[in-house]
């Protein structure tokens, strides 16, 4: 499969269907999941590997995952409205998810990779904190989603280090989001965001 096919395929997946604003429900584009999955599989972060999609949504990145030759996908997820879509696309795909209804803090399974567009903190401050807290806690490797600016590639910057995890940012995108989550006219909103790829820093003691 060729990437652009891979983001025509994703972004032709359903959406959420009353997205709630307090989750920051909004789809991971398709040109935008694409362009993270295919660095991570291109780092060998995807093939044959266990890895978990938090807050996966409408299951677009764990469905990626799954298309690009992942042994297994974990997508934990607290909305049982968004797990029913991610459900149906994943059955429309014709591949197989393990779904997870729960809070990513809850999820306690060891995984070689996540994936992750966590929400921005754009409706509730920091929001983003605890899937990368359980992101270091059960992975080596991280691959996630985050604005493009400053303060936010600093938080990134601290707090990875405070969790002895190494921040790279891969590359720079523009993300759509419908315009509902901003009280914008228009109808769609394009923000610019960071993709990562977090990895643990090496022990010391060796
Ligand atoms: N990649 C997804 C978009 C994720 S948006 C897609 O393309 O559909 C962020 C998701 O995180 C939302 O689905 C939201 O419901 C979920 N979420 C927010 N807080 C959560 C939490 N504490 N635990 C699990 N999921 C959460």
């Amino acid at each position: 499969m060729k990437k652009k096919h891979l983001a025509m395929l994703l972004s032709r997946l359903q959406g959420f269907e009353t997205p709630k604003l307090e989750l920051e429900q909004y789809r991971t584009p398709g040109n935008v999941a694409a362009e993270l999955l295919w660095m991570a599989a291109q780092w060998g972060d995807i093939e044959g590997k266990i890895v978990a999609d938090l807050g996966a949504g409408t299951g677009v990145l764990a469905i990626g995952a799954k298309l690009l030759g992942a042994e297994r996908v974990y997508a934990v997820e607290i909305d049982e409205a968004a797990l029913e879509v991610a459900r149906r696309n994943a059955e429309r795909t014709g591949v197989e998810l393990e779904f997870l209804h729960m809070d990513v803090s809850e999820f306690s399974k060891k995984v070689d990779t996540v994936l992750m567009n966590p929400p921005f903190g754009s409706q509730i401050k920091h929001a983003d904190r605890p899937f990368l807290v359980k992101a270091f806690e059960v992975a080596e490797v991280v691959y996630s989603i985050h604005l493009a600016k400053p303060e936010v590639r600093n938080f990134l910057k601290t707090f990875s280090k405070e969790h002895n995890f190494i921040p790279k940012v891969l590359s720079t995108v523009y993300f759509e989001i419908p315009a509902q989550f901003f009280f914008h006219r228009k109808r769609l909103e394009r923000i610019t965001t960071d993709l990562y790829r977090l990895e643990k820093a090496p022990s010391k003691d060796i």
